[in-house]
C-alpha cells in the first residue's frame, strides 16, 4: 500500500470530507489530493526528482501535511526539521540529507536562509506563503507514483540519548500496519467519517507525523495546530477533537491546567499517550479526569515508525490494576521479544532488550551503516535499546533505557520506577533519576526534582517518601532540587544532561 493509494482512493470514496484543518482552514480529500499533484508539478519544475531530499523548517503546518503527502506519492524524501533546533543542528541537518529545497514558516525564512547558505548544497529557501501561491500556479501533475518500499519520509530520532540519527521510512513502513481504508482490526483504527484526529504535538517526531499518516489511511480530518499548548488541547476536545496522542509531560500541563475541571471532554473518544514512561500516578489522575476518553498506552520509536504494542482502554480501570504499569501487547503483524545477551529470547518475567520484527521497521538510518548494522541484526530484528520484561499473556513491561540503567552494589535500579515513586509527592513536580559516581556504590541514586509553584522540596522527607514505596537498594540517597529540568524538543527528559556535571572527567560504564 502506498500514500498515492491511499490518497486516490479517499479522493474517490470521500471527495468532499475535509481531510486538513487548521485555524478553520479546510482543506477534503479532493483538494488535498489535487494539490499534492500541484505540488508534484512545482517539484519538477525546481528540479526536485524521485529519491532526491526536501525540508520542512517550521511549525506544524497544513501546508506541511499537504508537501508531505506530494511527496509521497511522488517518491521524494521529506526531512522534517524541529524548529526548536539551534542554526548549526537545522544546518547538520540539511547538509546531512543534501535537501533540494527548504520550505520553511514565514517567522523563520532569516534563519532558514542564513543555514541554507552556509551548507555546500544551498538549496532554495521557499516560506510558506510564497510556496502556498506557487502551488495555486502550477498545473495537477501526472506522474509515475512512488512504490511500496521507495523512502518517503526522514524523521530524525529524538536525540534522547545522543545526536539524533535520520531513520528512512518507506510507504510501506508508514502504511503496512496502519491499512484503515481496507481494514479496521484495532478500535483505535476504527474510524467514523466523522471522527478529528488532534495533531498537536511536533510532526518532526514521529507522534506528529505519525498521526498524518494515521488520520489520512483513516479517511479522517487532521485537526493541525502550530504547536502544542494546554488550552489549544483543550479547546480542540470542546470543539469535537475525537482521536489524540500526547506525551506525559503535556498531558500533565493540560490535566493540572486551570480550565481542565470545567473543560468538556465528552467527544474525546481516545486518548493515546506514550514515547516516555508515564508516571502512575498522572496517568491515574488523567482517567479520573477524562472518565469517559479509552485510554491507550503507545509504545514505539521513530526507527518502527511509532506504535509497536498498545495498551488498550480496559487494561485502565482504576481499582487494584497492575496492568497500568505496562506498555500492552504487540499490535497485530508485530512481533516482540525480550532478548538476552545471546540475542535470543528469555523467559517470560526476565528482563532483557526489547527486539521488533515488523514490516514497520526502518531499513536503517541514513548514512550511518554502522549505527544501522548495531540495531538491526542480521535475523532482521530491531534492538531497541530499551530494557523490559514479558509477562505470560504477552505484556510487555518497559524498565527503562538500558543506558539509563544505574547499577548500585550490584543491584540494577531503573530510574523510571524510582521517578514513577517519587512522583505522587506532594511538592514534587518534575522528577528525573540519574546514576552518579559513588566509591562504595559503583553508581548511586540520585533525584533531580523541580519543585511545584509556591512549595518546597525537603529532600529528607521525599527520600522517606520513596523508601514507603520502593525497595531500599533504589531509594535515592541524594536529592537535588534544581530549578527547571532539561527537556529535548519532543519533551523527553535528558538525564545525560543532568549526569554531566557528575561524571565530569570520567567514562560512566553502561552495560
Ligand atoms: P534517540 O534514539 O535519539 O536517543 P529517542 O529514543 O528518545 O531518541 P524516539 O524514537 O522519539 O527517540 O523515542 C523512542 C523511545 O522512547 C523508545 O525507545 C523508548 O525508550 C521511549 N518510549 C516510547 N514509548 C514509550 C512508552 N510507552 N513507555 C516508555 N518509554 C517509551
Ligand atoms: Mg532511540
Amino acid at each position: 500500500i502506498t500514500f498515492d493509494e491511499i490518497l486516490r482512493f479517499w479522493a474517490a470514496e470521500r471527495p468532499n470530507g475535509a481531510a486538513l484543518e487548521q485555524d478553520g482552514r479546510i482543506t477534503d480529500f479532493g483538494e488535498l489530493e489535487e494539490l499534492s499533484r500541484r505540488i508534484i508539478a512545482l517539484f519538477r519544475s525546481r528540479g526536485v526528482a524521485k529519491g532526491d531530499r526536501i525540508a520542512w523548517f517550521g511549525k506544524n503546518s497544513d501546508l506541511y501535511c499537504m508537501l508531505y503527502m506530494a511527496a509521497a506519492r511522488y517518491g521524494v524524501v521529506m526531512v522534517p526539521i524541529g524548529w526548536r533546533l539551534a542554526p548549526p543542528e537545522v544546518a547538520y541537518i540539511l547538509q546531512d540529507t543534501g535537501a533540494k529545497l527548504v520550505f520553511c514558516g514565514e517567522e523563520f525564512l532569516e534563519t532558514a536562509t542564513k543555514v541554507a547558505n552556509v551548507v555546500p548544497a544551498s538549496p532554495e529557501v521557499i516560506h510558506a506563503e510564497q510556496a502556498r501561491s506557487l502551488v495555486a500556479s502550477c498545473d495537477p501533475a501526472e506522474f509515475e507514483p512512488a512504490g511500496e518500499d521507495d523512502p518517503v519520509l526522514q524523521l530524525y530520532t529524538s536525540g534522547t540519548t545522543g545526536n539524533p540519527k535520520g531513520a528512512v521510512l518507506t510507504n510501506a513502513n508508514l502504511l503496512g500496519l496502519r491499512n484503515h481504508a481496507l481494514e479496521a482490526d484495532l478500535p483505535w483504527n476504527y474510524f467514523e467519517p466523522s471522527d478529528c484526529m488532534l495533531v498537536a504535538m511536533p510532526c518532526a517526531h514521529i507522534g506528529g507525523t505519525g498521526l498524518i499518516n494515521i488520520s489520512i489511511a483513516g479517511g479522517i480530518r487532521a485537526l493541525v495546530q502550530a504547536e502544542f499548548t494546554p488550552v489549544g488541547v483543550l479547546e480542540a476536545i470542546e470543539n469535537g477533537a475525537t482521536h489524540m496522542f500526547i506525551v506525559p509531560a503535556a498531558l500533565q500541563m493540560v490535566v493540572q491546567h486551570p480550565r481542565a475541571p470545567e473543560t468538556d471532554f465528552s467527544h474525546l473518544k481516545y486518548l493515546m499517550y506514550g514515547a516516555a514512561p508515564m508516571p502512575l500516578e498522572l496517568l491515574k489522575e488523567s482517567v479520573r479526569t477524562m472518565p469517559n476518553a479509552g485510554f491507550l498506552q503507545a509504545y514505539g520509536m521513530t526507527e518502527t515508525s511509532g506504535t509497536i504494542s498498545i495498551l488498550p482502554p480496559e487494561d485502565h480501570e482504576l481499582a487494584g490494576n497492575d496492568r497500568m504499569r505496562s506498555a500492552g501487547k504487540a499490535v497485530p503483524g508485530v512481533e516482540i521479544q525480550v532478548r538476552g545477551p545471546e540475542n535470543t529470547e528469555l523467559p517470560r518475567g526476565e528482563i532483557g532488550e526489547v527486539c521488533i520484527h515488523s514490516p514497520s521497521n526502518t531499513p536503517g538510518y541514513w548514512k550511518l551503516p554502522q549505527a544501522t548494522a548495531q540495531t538491526i541484526d542480521e535475523g532482521g530484528w530491531l534492538h531497541t535499546g530499551d530494557a523490559a520484561f514479558m509477562d505470560d499473556d504477552g505484556y510487555i513491561y518497559i524498565q527503562d533505557r538500558i543506558k539509563d540503567m544505574i547499577i548500585s552494589g550490584g543491584e540494577n535500579v531503573y530510574p523510571a520506577e524510582v521517578e514513577s515513586a517519587i512522583y505522587g509527592h506532594p511538592a514534587v513536580a518534575e522528577v528525573a533519576v540519574i546514576g552518579v559516581p559513588s566509591e562504595r556504590w559503583g553508581e548511586e541514586v540520585k533525584a533531580c526534582v523541580v519543585a511545584k509553584p509556591g512549595t518546597e522540596c525537603d529532600p529528607g522527607d521525599i527520600i522517606a517518601w520513596t523508601r514507603e514505596r520502593i525497595a531500599p537498594f533504589k531509594v535515592p540517597k541524594s536529592i537535588d532540587v534544581i530549578p527547571e529540568m532539561p527537556r529535548n524538543p519532543s519533551g523527553k527528559i535528558l538525564r545525560r544532561e543532568l549526569r554531566k556535571p557528575y561524571w565530569e572527567g570520567q567514562e560512566r560504564q553502561v552495560s
